[in-house]
């Protein structure tokens, strides 16, 4: 492996970004003849993610290696694993993994945090915001939180089974402004790997068009090795929730550094930002199941920007669980905004008109602070 040459532009995309994930193929961080870790590579990395957090950036890290590492440990052949065997190998492989990632993390005085999510942890609202919560939570204080899909416990057909799809489900959850797929091509070529075709690579994607998919190979076939059909399926979640993308090569030691050096790599840009695509969705996307109605003082209180706590809440209407939307309304009845609410209407019915230190004693468990968080709220325009 080697450094590339440093080209001097740097992707305002990239510079700007405040936020990043970045997705590491097992490929690139497990030497498969040997079963063992790239120590040098994984070093290297983590090098660039303390540059990055050094630089004000958050890094969520999503990374695959478990199964690559655990069959090793297992004495499993080589070859395509049973479901079942595959599980076993993530459960052995994800020790050493997240140890991994502790060791050289901390070299750096950075912190690891292990996230292990399955495929409903992302698609449901409720299991969502918690995860959500959590990295949130682990980010602020900087911690770098170290994803890997939960496969012990996903089925087949209930798994992501790729990371790429995982780790743009992530950025998209954590409204991240960029994601990395760190990978062993560097970028998106106009016709499959080996299909003969006379190919270039594209600098800049800005929509995912048929021409798009078609570049990638059709699923299963020979030619989508390489994994550019999951990727392009990261793309389109990731343009979907105003994420950039970007496939660069990990085959080179520090290829973050090289991603801010100008190193060859496909960019796909998304047309609005994160926090845009998430309001967008909240505002205009999802069924509102119930309303609360709010007091003159919580309605100040949103308006410079608050989330909305217990204590202002005078009543609530309809059937909601945790995570839906519901319209926020003023004492009158004039809609305010819509957002996620954080209880479902049983515990919301029985905390309203109650300071948010009380919610611990009433629930008989501990809650959130706010009823709907300012983030997951969209403020109508007045
Ligand atoms: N979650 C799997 C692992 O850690 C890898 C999935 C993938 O390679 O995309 O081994």
């Amino acid at each position: 492996m080697t450094t590339p040459h440093p080209l001097p532009k740097t992707r305002p995309q990239w510079a700007a970004a405040r936020r990043v994930v970045v997705k590491i193929g097992s490929s690139l961080l497990v030497d498969r003849r040997l079963g063992e870790l790239n120590a040098g590579w994984l070093a290297s990395l983590a090098q660039d993610v303390a540059d990055l957090a050094r630089a004000g950036k958050q890094v969520i890290l999503v990374s695959s290696g478990a199964i690559a590492l655990g069959r090793h440990m297992l004495g499993l052949s080589s070859g395509p694993l049973e479901l079942e065997k595959s599980q076993a190998a993530a459960a052995v492989g994800q020790v050493s993994l997240a140890g991994a990632y502790q060791t050289v993390l901390r070299a750096h005085g950075l912190t690891a945090a292990q996230i292990l999510l399955t495929l409903s942890d992302t698609e449901e609202r409720r299991r969502y915001l918690n995860a959500r919560q959590t990295i949130a939570t682990l980010l602020a204080h900087c911690a770098v939180p170290v994803v890997n899909e939960n496969d012990t416990v996903a089925t087949s057909e209930i798994r992501y089974g790729d990371n790429d799809r995982l780790s743009a489900r992530v950025a998209s959850m954590m409204s991240a402004d960029c994601l990395v797929l760190l990978s062993d091509v560097d970028g998106l070529y106009t016709a499959p790997p080996g299909s003969g075709v006379d190919a270039h690579r594209l600098d800049e994607v800005r929509a995912i068009t048929p021409e798009i998919e078609a570049m990638a190979g059709s699923v299963g076939s020979e030619l989508s090795r390489g994994g550019m059909v999951t990727k392009i399926e990261a793309g389109k979640i990731a343009l979907a929730s105003g994420t950039n993308m970007v496939i660069t090569s990990g085959k080179v030691t520090h290829p973050l550094r090289a991603l801010s050096q100008g190193t060859p790599c496909t960019w796909f840009i998304a047309h609005s930002d994160p926090v845009a695509a998430r309001k967008r969705w909240i505002a205009g996307q999802l069924e509102p199941k119930g309303s609360v109605e709010i007091d003159a003082g919580a309605e100040r209180a949103l308006a410079s920007g608050k989330s909305l706590l217990p204590a202002g809440v005078t009543r609530v209407e309809g059937t909601f669980e945790r995570g839906d939307a519901v319209i926020i309304r003023a004492a009158d009845g004039r809609e305010l905004g819509r957002g996620l609410i954080a209880y479902a209407r049983a515990d919301a019915t029985r905390i309203i008109g109650r300071k948010s230190g009380e919610i611990a004693a009433i629930l008989g468990h501990a809650g959130r602070t706010e009823l709907v968080h300012r983030d997951d709220m969209v403020l109508s325009k007045s």
